[in-house]
């Protein structure tokens, strides 16, 4: 392998940044040619790839986003939409691509290195944490921590006003992102789309919590829940139970913003890092993820096929005790 190209695709998540740097500079370290595609796999259809030095990388471990960009490309799902992806690469002479995003960045990335002769590694990049074979996915530690900073601050006008809040989190089809909140910010309680909680059963911890004399209360609403998202879960409580004034704060795509958390900066650094020592190595079709402290590999796919329950079993448990 003399020459390897770095894309995102998918949504943005901090340390995608820290990431690229790491991809750019553990390949020049080892003699190779490195590249950039702007926009995800849109840019590689495009040809718009340009030649990356260490110093490209310079200042961006710290930036929330991804300086690549990022794009959805639907056109990257046909045939002819790969045919002249891989034309732009042989063009440029890339051998093998490193790509960060979710399930279908890995999706694109299996069907292109089956059709093409290219070597592939994933990196898992998105703040849901809804992937197979990584603990921790990059971004997701960040966005737990502008949630708990966003709550944190609905939690003092909430408790000036004895209010009840319903604050929506991102996760659809994960809970991940809203019950690590919860855990951090002392929430009444969490809805989360793996786990049905009945509208009774939300209320009779609500009634408890007013009954002590709780002043406040926040439930965390996964955006993903069953039942709806905090509007519909705000109005049918408030049907039923009027202690508090009732409020919903939908956090939104703050969620996916900011400066990466030293975590995410480093995981970044060593998912980066890992991808291009494993081309390297002849590597390929494979995600690098974190598996308690150490970097794994996992073949694409098994990450595209198998599912984990992610959600803490003891974090579950304490949602409940104590939130008393
Ligand atoms: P996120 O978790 O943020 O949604 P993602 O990687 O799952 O990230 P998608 O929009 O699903 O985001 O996929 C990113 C890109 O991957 C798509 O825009 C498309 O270019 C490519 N892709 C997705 N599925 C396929 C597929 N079946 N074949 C080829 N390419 C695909």
């Amino acid at each position: 392998i003399k020459n390897i190209a770095v894309l995102t695709s998918g949504g943005d998540a901090p340390g995608m940044n820290a990431c690229i740097r790491a991809v750019v500079r553990t390949g020049i370290y080892n003699g190779i040619n490195m590249f950039g595609v702007l926009q995800g796999y849109q840019g590689l259809i495009n040809n718009n790839i340009i030649p990356m030095d260490a110093r490209s990388v310079s200042n961006i471990i710290h930036l929330g986003g991804t300086v690549l960009k990022t794009a959805r490309c639907l056109e990257f799902k046909t045939d002819e939409g790969m045919d002249q992806a891989y034309a732009n690469m042989k063009a440029h002479n890339i051998d093998a691509l490193v790509v960060i995003g979710g399930d279908g960045t890995f999706t694109g990335a299996r069907r292109f290195s089956e059709r093409h002769p290219v070597s592939v590694i994933g990196i898992p990049g998105t703040i849901d944490n809804d992937l197979y074979g990584s603990d921790f996915t990059l971004g997701y530690d960040t966005a737990i921590n502008t949630v708990i900073e966003a709550i944190d601050k609905i939690r003092d006008t909430a408790d000036s006003h004895d209010r009840l809040f319903f604050v929506e989190v991102m996760g659809r089809d994960s809970g991940c992102i809203a019950l690590r909140s919860a855990i951090a910010c002392g929430a009444e309680a969490v809805l989360l789309p793996e786990k049905a909680t009945s509208l009774e059963e939300l209320i009779r911890t609500l009634e408890i919590g007013a009954a002590t004399k709780k002043s406040s209360s926040i439930v965390i609403v996964s955006e993903g829940h069953k039942q709806g998202g905090a509007y519909d879960i705000a109005k049918h409580v408030k049907e039923r139970f009027n202690h508090y004034d009732t409020k919903v704060t939908i956090l939104g795509h703050l969620q996916r913003g900011g400066s990466p958390s030293s975590f995410d900066r480093i995981l970044g650094s060593r998912l980066g890092y890992a991808a291009v020592n494993e081309l390297l190595k002849g590597s390929s079709r494979q995600m690098v993820g974190l598996r308690g402290n150490d970097i794994q590999l996992t073949s694409l796919d098994e990450a595209l096929t198998a599912h984990s329950f992610k959600l803490e079993s003891d974090l579950l448990e304490m949602t409940k005790v104590l939130s008393i």
